[in-house]
């Protein structure tokens, strides 16, 4: 039998599927034949059979590495419930029941043993390691590795040379969501990875209509209601930024959408015909419940299996909601705010349409949202023990994922082709310079009209050289607009050239040049508790006789009703 052959009979075995999918089969051939693999898939798309398959047919125990104690129990329970045995070793275990896996791992009872990274270091798994045929070695969220991604762990850059001290090195396989170059690159460093063979791949996900409204914050609430409201019977996530927001506005939301589909003449009994009783007040459908960490188990559980089972169509939630919830048919996430980058953005997004089916996945959002996360970046730092040199690093990074998202909200070209070319996979739709609508997204719908807004880029320019690259946007636009603020007084304003310049404009007109301006490099907005408008590296092309600049912005929207999604 071939690897191949083998591994398919493997894979309808053991989890009753009858082919791979995209990328499985390559990685899964490349480990058997001894090979190393940096796997980039997306949420969902089955990184772990590419290794579990490989572990069944391995001789000797394939060492799992993963961040994630919390999950480690449930990947377990569900590998021996379908004859692969495996175990975990990890902080929950008393000594003796951790000393009770090794021995049977070490006994070949078991295929697959979870650890942490940090298990790696202790003189107990070393010398478990040593003495123990070791068939394979998968390293799970293989980005946490590199600094320049979004969960740097420090534990991680002790892989490699683990690996390198095993006896009988074996062949080490990869796995991440995250796929810039720079991540992709400190992956195959640090861990030491022996040429492997990349595959990127499944990140194009063509059931999923993506769409991006620019929307001043007091007028979020009453969109995503209409939009519930007008998609009676559909299930929904709607992630917000904080747990106070979810919760408001799933109360917003239970009041709002009855009362707008009384008024549209749609009954609330016919439009969740699943609600249960116990879902809410008796004869009363609830339309949305807020899930957030701070909630109490009990509460998150009951919200959770209501939204899973159907009863409540809509869940309001932070990024808590999602790991390990499995939900095939999300109809649309909306994103009430900006997330902090594109690969928190897909992971979330992505959890619609698993099924298949066309889902839609909208982001809100406006240029409070970037201040709000700039201001995040200075103060956002989960991970104490970094030294200051590190936390530079880290902030630096995150800045440059920001700038990512930051990117996909003002993009006029397709939403689509943005997100996998930031994932770095080619599509077939890249060819003759990325020509073509989708068909999948409201900037290949949408008609642009084109601004030229050169006198207010120049303008902007001047005025950040008038007060000395020292204030944040909002007292530009002061500035710019001939503001009489007390507190621009210090700055003393009138006596700049540029006071009043622009009075004729309107603010949010300045202010999307200058937030457009930072995106194509003319500024540079410095994080901090008081984000600071300075020079980028294009700085001087304003200056220049010839400088000219037009921002694109949507002439003519269609309709959200209009949409076949
Ligand atoms: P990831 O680790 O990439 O997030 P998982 O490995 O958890 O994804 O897989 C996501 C889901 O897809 C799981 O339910 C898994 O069983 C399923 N799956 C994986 N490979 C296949 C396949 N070849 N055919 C059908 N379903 C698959």
């Amino acid at each position: 039998m071939t690897d191949i052959t083998a591994a398919l009979s493997a894979l309808k075995r053991y989890f009753g599927y009858d082919s791979f999918r995209a990328g499985q089969a390559g990685i899964v051939e490349a480990l058997l034949a001894g090979h190393d693999v940096l796997g980039v898939m997306p949420t969902g798309a089955g990184k772990s059979v590419c290794y579990q398959i490989p572990a069944a047919l391995l001789p000797g125990v394939t060492v799992v590495i993963s961040p994630l104690i919390s999950l480690m129990r449930d990947q377990v329970d569900a590998l021996n419930d379908i004859g692969l045995p495996a175990a975990f070793v990890n902080t929950t275990q008393s000594p003796d029941e951790q000393s009770m896996v090794f021995q049977q791992a070490a006994a070949g009872q078991v295929k697959l043993l979870y650890v942490a990274p940090e298990r790696l270091e202790t003189p107990r798994f070393r010398s478990f390691a040593a003495n123990t045929t070791i068939g394979l070695i998968a390293v799970d969220e293989a980005h946490c590795v590199s600094q320049w991604g979004q969960d740097f762990r420090s534990s991680y850059l002790g892989i490699g040379e683990f690996i390198a001290s095993l006896p009988q090195r074996p062949p080490v396989g990869a796995f991440t969501a995250t796929a810039t170059e720079r991540v992709r690159h400190d992956i195959v460093n640090i861990l030491g990875l022996n040429n492997p063979a990349i595959t990127v791949t499944g990140f194009d996900r063509p059931n999923l209509y993506f769409d991006v409204i620019k929307l001043e914050t007091k007028r979020k609430a009453s969109w995503v209601a209409h939009y519930i409201a007008d998609h009676p019977n559909e299930s929904g996530i709607v992630y917000c930024a904080t747990r106070k927001e979810t919760e408001a506005l799933a109360a917003t939301l239970n009041q709002t959408v009855p009362q707008l589909r009384a008024a549209a003449g749609v009954g609330p009994a016919d439009s969740d015909p699943a609600v249960g009783d116990d879902a809410g007040a008796a004869g009363e459908a609830v339309i949305a419940v807020a899930y957030h960490g701070g909630m109490a188990p009990d509460a998150r559980q009951n919200a959770q299996r209501d939204f899973v089972t159907d009863r409540v169509p809509v869940v309001v939630a932070t990024n808590a909601f999602g790991m390990g919830i499995d939900k095939s048919n999300v109809r649309y996430v909306i994103h009430h705010n900006m997330p902090e980058s594109i690969e928190a953005y897909y992971q979330e997004a992505g959890r619609a349409g698993r099924d298949g089916e066309a889902s839609r996945c909208t982001l809100l959002w406006n240029d409070s949202d970037i201040v709000t996360r700039r201001r995040l970046l200075d103060n956002d730092y989960e991970n104490e023990r970094l030294s200051p040199e590190e936390q530079d690093i880290v902030r630096q990074s995150k800045r440059r994922l920001l700038d990512g998202m930051v990117g996909y909200c003002r993009t006029t070209d397709c939403l689509h082709r943005y997100m996998t070319s930031y994932f770095g996979e080619i599509t077939a739709s890249d060819g003759a310079a990325g020509a073509g609508k989708c068909g999948a997204c409201a900037n290949c719908e949408h008609t642009f009209a084109t601004i030229d807004v050169t006198d207010v880029a120049r303008a902007i320019s001047r005025c950040v050289h008038d007060v000395n690259q020292r204030v944040g946007s909002g007292k530009i636009v002061k500035i710019l607009r001939g503001s009489k603020a007390q507190d621009l007084s210090w700055l003393n304003p009138e006596q700049m050239p540029t006071f009043g310049m622009l009075s004729g404009v309107n603010e949010a007109r300045i202010r999307d040049v200058l937030n457009q301006m930072a995106v194509d490099g003319y500024l540079y907005i410095a994080e901090g508790r008081l984000p600071i408008v300075m020079f980028g590296r294009r700085a001087g092309e304003t200056a220049a006789p010839d400088f000219h600049y037009e921002i694109k912005r949507v002439e003519r929207e269609p309709s959200a009703k209009s949409r076949n999604v």
